[in-house]
């Protein structure tokens, strides 16, 4: 949030309010788990009322003047501007056929683009191009009044090879630097992934092994680590319908490679005091994906410190189930687990594959059913975490979903004093929801995204292509910064 109030043209202002224009790281405890069981109860997600009263326990959305008081006008006006555009279907299609489009060739029109693509939804969803920025963002963020707090998101993609594997690691050890550079409990964590410090192919062979193990318990893995439950019996095993080749030795040299630099960057963020959360990817590579993370958490969590995070998608048919028997087992060898709980990016090339092969989607048939997975999962893990180990993330933009994360949190006891629990959305995206769980009292971090806008360019567009719902549905955010724009302009004119 920019520190000096800049005041728009009153004019702008009035279009903007009409819609004319655009239309400290968490700890856990090592105290036994609680037996509290698992709520699964079926929560129809009713019409947000922003009207609902509120207590010190809710989530208050209605209050715009406090929600955005630590945000300028000027901000307000380029980020309703930003989210209007984002969210126009045809505008985001275009955008995405001439990124993706052989005119990005063409000497000067590419910079012309980039130049565009920099000042508009680079600058409102990304953190910034290098550590100084970055942190400028991150502290303003912070102690700007806003707050909030940073996860670290060094934008890099998949890897081919363990060149650019060594490269994202060096990027990923300079986001810790950089994390420890800034201000105590302003940077929440570091995030990764895995794909970018272990070559996509390997990572899929790995996972069909770990397939193949889970449908045939006798199938030997002599390179396998001591980890948690990675799979279920209704996990979807159609990526690997015959028995895989053994790694080569080549295969398993690299296995070792990538897993040594995840552990380079774990001994990193442990020196630095900053935990690690790893992002979660497509099914084809997840089982590899939670693999390395299990087996790093069994190495690194120990008792009141939880410095390896991982991440369920709730719109996974098999979440649940997977998240319940991780946490079990981890909880049985004594390890605390920490779980960012997100619905999931990947929906569309997820249905395209199983359809491809003839299989049933690994994704819930409806929408309910995937909110359904993601209260019920955060309901278990915040049960667990009030008096037992673990510690949790509710990722989500999603204002049911948080309201009722808030109150389950507050019944339980679970509040500011404790820091197991975290609730974090996308760095431009639901800035009111972050707003409104800070003043109920939580902890909120903003996912942070930065790096020179060509790399963070594929993190945008398929940020841009798989979230199309998700950035149509900034309406209420739309909503509710309007509201605060004509209040404001209503005070400036009278
Ligand atoms: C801090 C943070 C970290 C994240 N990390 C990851 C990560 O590591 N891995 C990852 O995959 N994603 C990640 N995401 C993205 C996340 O998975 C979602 O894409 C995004 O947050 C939208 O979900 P929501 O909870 O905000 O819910 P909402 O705003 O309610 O959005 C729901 C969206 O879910 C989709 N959807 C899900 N299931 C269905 C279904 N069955 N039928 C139809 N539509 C469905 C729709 O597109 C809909 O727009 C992260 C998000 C945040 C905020």
């Amino acid at each position: 949030m920019a520190a000096r109030v800049v005041s728009p043209s009153k004019k702008l202002l009035k279009s903007l309010c009409n819609g004319k224009f655009f239309s400290t790281r968490p700890l856990n405890t090592s105290s036994p788990s609680s037996s509290i069981s698992i709520n699964l109860t079926t929560e129809k997600q009713p019409p947000i009322d922003l009207h609902r009263p509120t207590n010190t326990a809710s989530l208050d959305l209605h209050d715009v003047e406090k929600l955005f008081s630590s945000v300028t006008t000027t901000k307000l006006l380029r980020a309703s501007a930003n989210l209007q555009m984002a969210a126009m279907g045809p505008m985001v299609d275009f955008g995405m056929w001439v990124m993706n489009s052989k005119l990005m060739d063409i000497e000067g029109f590419k910079e012309i683009v980039l130049g565009f693509v920099k000042h508009t939804f680079y600058e409102h969803f990304c953190a910034g191009e290098d550590a100084l920025a970055t942190g400028d963002t991150v502290r303003r963020l912070h102690n700007g009044g806003a707050g909030l707090r940073a996860m670290l998101d060094y934008a890099v993609e998949y890897a081919g090879d363990n060149q650019s594997c060594d490269r994202n690691l060096e990027a990923f050890l300079r986001t810790v630097e950089i994390a420890k550079s800034l201000p105590p409990s302003s940077v929440s964590f570091v995030i990764v992934k895995i794909s970018a410090i272990c070559p996509l192919k390997l990572l899929e062979r790995v996972s069909d092994l770990l397939r193949w193990q889970h449908k045939n318990p006798s199938f030997n893995l002599a390179w396998k680590m001591d980890t948690l439950p990675i799979l279920s019996d209704i996990s979807p095993t159609y990526h690997t319908l015959k028995e895989p080749e053994p790694l080569t030795l080549e295969e398993e040299h690299d296995l070792q490679l990538g897993h040594q630099r995840l552990l380079k960057i774990c001994q990193n963020c442990l020196v630095s005091n900053v935990p690690l959360t790893i992002d979660a990817e497509h099914t084809s590579v997840q089982p590899a994906i939670d693999y390395l993370t299990y087996s790093s958490a069994i190495m690194y969590n120990k008792d009141d410190n939880i410095l390896v995070y991982g991440t369920i998608q709730a719109y996974l048919k098999d979440a649940k189930e997977r998240l319940l028997r991780a946490y079990q087992a981890a909880d049985e060898m004594g390890v605390p687990v920490g779980i960012k709980l997100v619905r999931g990016a990947y929906m569309s090339s997820e249905r395209k594959l199983a359809s491809s092969l003839g299989f049933e989607s690994p994704i819930h048939n409806s929408i309910q059913e995937t909110h359904t997975c993601y209260n019920n999962c955060a309901s278990f893990m915040l049960n667990k975490i009030a008096n037992g180990p673990g510690a949790l993330v509710l990722a989500t933009h999603n204002t049911e979903s948080g309201r009722i994360a808030v109150g389950q949190a507050h019944d339980l006891g679970i509040g500011k004093v404790n820091q197991k629990l975290e609730f974090a959305q996308l760095y431009g995206m639901s800035d009111a929801l972050s707003f409104g769980l800070r003043n109920a009292g939580f902890q909120v971090s903003k996912y942070m995204p930065f790096g020179p806008v060509e790399i963070v360019m594929s993190y945008l567009l398929r940020r841009a292509e798989e979230n199309r719902g998700l950035l149509s549905t900034s309406t209420l955010d739309r909503q509710l910064m309007r509201n605060e724009l004509k209040r404001r302009l209503k005070g400036a004119i009278f």
